[in-house]
């Protein structure tokens, strides 16, 4: 069976940013209202669910057992995750990380399973370790069923793994309206790239870890404007669904009214792709977006494992966009409640750089630490 043939509907349910019991990133997660999200989820006829070894560290893939894979039939759903690179140390690593996922999913085998964030220095890692023909092997056991990777570099990179490659199937890829024309993040050349190798798109960051949902006024009342009733992310993701090579759309969906409106506007016999205007109207937003520059943050979190000075970086980055679009007293309660949930400050950077290595958005983070520092740590 070809990869996606069996997924129903764009709408992927990614297992990143459940919900918790509780404030802060410590708190564990409700695995009771994941439960009923997945409910709804099956219930509005898709079934393709992204979690990661890293995810929650480490608790999504477990919760994906206690909340999915024990209650409902194998086949009556796809579950993906990922290898992650950057933790292998040590010959053998690979599988005994492919063997702690099987057994903290319970699920036997995996639908679909990507090499996460194949780019920069990473690539290495994943040849290194021989993760490639380690997946080969594992296709042919029947344990991973279609074998693909994330990737948050440049196309030109993007092309030559897919060429490497050709054992990959589909690839996982940043794409939103924001992006789409971005000199660094090159999202259109990545779409472009991959549906020249004939490769299938798995969509992540659809809005941009939530930037396309708080837009400035202006532009958030040029889309109210045009349709009253859609929200700001629904135009973002419908523009990731509209992509004919797009076979899912993750969303990171953290409520059970978000879960609503993404399966409302992605249902398979009513969603309405992007018209002409659609587009134009999107590409007015990106020109007022872009007019504020803020830091381009996704919220990711990879760079935040390894800082030695435990600085909840994304947190921060946060707050100081905001106070650049807003220039209000948010800011500070943010940056304050970043201190409260364990964050050091801005100002204990001690620029080593970890970071900046591990952002797949290449941001200059200790400059942009800097600049936060001389905003919120006045006093400190
Ligand atoms: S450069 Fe600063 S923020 Fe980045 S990892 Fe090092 S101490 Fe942490
Ligand atoms: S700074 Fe970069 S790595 Fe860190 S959360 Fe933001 S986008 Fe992700």
């Amino acid at each position: 069976m070809a990869a996606f043939d069996e997924v129903v509907g764009k709408l992927g349910f990614g297992l990143m940013r459940l919900p918790r019991v509780g404030e802060g990133e410590a708190a564990p997660v409700d695995v009771e209202r994941v439960k009923t999200m997945v409910d709804a989820f099956l219930a509005a006829g898709f079934t393709y669910f992204d979690t990661a070894y890293v995810y929650h560290d480490g608790a999504s893939e477990c919760v994906a057992k206690e909340a999915l894979v024990d209650r409902y039939p194998r086949e009556s759903f796809t579950l993906a995750t990922k290898m992650p690179g950057w933790l292998l140390k040590e010959p053998g690593d690979v599988e005994r990380i492919f063997a702690e996922q099987l057994e903290r999913t319970g699920a036997g085998y995996f639908d679909y399973y990507l090499m996460h964030n194949v780019a920069g220095n990473q690539i290495k890692m994943y040849e290194d370790f021989g993760c490639w023909e380690w997946a080969r092997r594992m296709k042919d056991e029947g344990l991973i069923r279609h074998l693909g990777f994330s990737c948050h570099d440049t196309a030109d990179v993007l092309d030559r793994l897919l060429t490497d490659h050709p054992e990959v199937e589909f690839v996982q890829l940043q794409l939103n309206y924001l992006d789409w024309e971005h000199d660094a993040v090159q999202a259109r050349a990545c779409y472009e790239t991959a549906e020249r190798h004939g490769v299938p798109v798995v969509v992540m960051e659809p809005v941009k870890g939530g930037t396309l949902a708080r837009l400035p006024e202006d532009a958030a009342a040029l889309l109210a404007e045009a349709d009253p009733q859609a929200s700001q992310a629904s135009w973002a993701l419908r523009f990731a669904a509209s992509l004919p090579n797009v076979k899912v759309v993750l969303s990171g969906m953290s409520d059970e009214s978000q879960m609503a409106e993404n399966a409302g506007l992605l249902a398979p016999d009513s969603f309405k792709p992007l018209t002409d205007d659609d587009r134009a109207l999107l590409r007015r937003v990106v020109e007022i977006i872009t007019s504020v520059e803020v830091v381009g943050c996704t919220a990711c979190r990879y760079c935040t494992p390894g800082c030695p000075q435990g600085i909840d970086i994304p947190a921060i980055i946060a707050a100081l966009n905001t106070q650049r679009r807003y220039k209000d007293s948010r800011a500070d309660i943010m940056y304050e409640h970043a201190l409260a949930d364990g964050s050091a400050r801005a100002s204990e950077c001690i620029a080593c750089g970890q970071c900046e290595g591990a952002c797949p958005q290449h941001l200059p983070i200790i400059e942009v630490l800097q600049e936060a520092a001389g905003l919120f740590d006045k006093e400190g």
